[in-house]
């Protein structure tokens, strides 16, 4: 199989396309399969951004949403762990990228080394790939949030740790060498993760040349994805969910907030950056002082009380949300710590109000259910899980979601 694929990906190399490679009939037998794949950062209105063929072939051959709402906070790890539970931050526990928990006393850092994302104590909720597996399915993960972990006693069949060098044509590969296993050991469900479009987006802000690439390079890839699939055979009974996890907005250097001119490293325990700060008082005594300073300056943020969080964050019942978050203005973005920061500086940064324009992901899918060209209004990440499990066959756990919404992404005849 390995050199025919070599050839057609030479083939496709020298078209350009995919929409010339020969379609060979699927293998006996072969099962649906869903393949979930996260374009991190990609904003919704990237769709238009510089030469995308395969993108385009894609959106002609699927249904596509004008925007996938994120939950709050758009950030990449609440909003990935929402899309595989169907479940708002409050009720699956990954409240933020960085969080710390009252009860256990532990931080959860995305970027530490000894990051605390392989402890099954952080995930609460159900995982579609754990559905699936509990009822008889393989599933694979080729990256995706909280995949490493063991979650109810579960893993995906096929995982892999996560690795940001991991290269993109890699990990294309290993989709389909997943897909080339016999029928009793190949997965149903994969989810594929790439980072390149959120990376760019910090780096040089969302209307870079450096994003436009990013978009392109993305396009590279799928294209290798659909052509390793149309030589399979297993085009037509493969569907492809395209999401991402938020969109981003422009920053500048000038416009960063310093929590230290509220918040006295004495006073509280602070975990996070960027658009959003969670601050635990250390006293009553403190709280008072802060919310005195905040009275006194206020600025381009929004002081969150836990208490009195407004109902449509669906953001206050978990243990690991601070009584006070400092929610920046779209824009601007809070540093922490004392000294001024060493950081490179990021022009692109998300987090914010999850309703924001700037803040929208993607949906598109493709596959045997959906109609080709076809546009739908608003998704929501939240019903994600539901959609799947519904592909997949699969009893659906508990969720915040609502099949019932996301049914019209559907095919009219099913
Ligand atoms: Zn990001």
């Amino acid at each position: 199989m390995k050199k025919v694929f070599l050839f057609f990906i030479f083939l496709f190399y020298i078209t350009g396309s995919f929409a010339l490679l020969p379609i060979l009939s699927p293998p006996e037998g072969a099962p649906p399969t869903v393949i979930l794949i996260s374009m991190d950062g990609f904003r919704s209105d990237y769709w238009n951004r510089g030469k995308t063929p395969h993108f385009h072939e894609l959106i002609k051959r699927g249904t596509l949403a004008d925007h996938l709402k994120p939950v709050f906070p758009s950030v990449t790890f609440t909003n990935h762990y929402s899309l595989v539970t169907g479940l708002f931050a409050e009720n699956h526990g990954i409240v933020n990228n960085s969080m710390w928990d009252p009860v256990s006393r532990k931080s959860f850092e995305i970027h530490n080394a000894d990051a605390a994302v392989d402890q099954s104590v952080w995930w609460e909720g159900e995982p579609v790939w754990v559905t699936a597996e509990r009822q008889g399915k393989r599933t694979a993960s080729m990256f995706w949030v909280g995949s490493s972990a063991e979650i109810n006693g579960t893993r995906p069949t096929y995982w892999m740790p996560y690795d940001q060098t991991f290269p993109k044509q890699k990990r294309i590969e290993k989709v389909l060498e997943w897909l080339d296993l016999p029928l009793e050991k190949r997965p149903q469900f994969i989810t594929l993760y790439f980072e390149d479009t959120d990376l760019a987006g910090h780096r040089y802000g969302p209307d870079s040349e450096e994003v436009t690439q990013a978009i392109k390079e993305l396009d590279d890839s799928l294209g290798l994805l659909v052509a390793g699939l149309k030589i399979r055979g297993l085009q037509k009974s493969t569907t492809l969910i395209l999401v991402s996890d938020h969109g981003m907005a422009s920053v500048k250097r000038s416009d960063r907030l310093l929590l230290n001119d509220y918040v006295k490293p004495n006073e509280a325990k602070v975990v996070g950056s960027g658009a959003l700060v969670f601050v635990w008082p250390a006293s009553k005594q403190a709280e008072l002082a802060i919310l005195k300073k905040v009275d006194k300056k206020p600025g381009p943020f929004q002081l969150l009380l836990k208490e009195k969080m407004p109902e449509r964050f669906h953001f206050s019942k978990h243990r690991r949300i601070s009584p006070f978050v400092f929610l920046a203005n779209e824009g601007w973005y809070w540093e922490t710590g004392l000294l001024p920061s060493i950081k490179p500086a990021v022009f692109g940064m998300h987090g914010y109000d999850n309703i924001s324009p700037r803040m929208q992901a993607i949906f598109l899918a493709v596959g045997p259910n959906f109609n080709e060209n076809k546009k739908v209004g608003e998704v929501e990440n939240i019903d994600i899980y539901s959609l799947l499990a519904h592909l997949l066959k699969l009893r659906p756990a508990n969720t915040d979601g609502s099949y019932q919404r996301i049914e019209r992404v559907l095919h009219l005849k099913e």
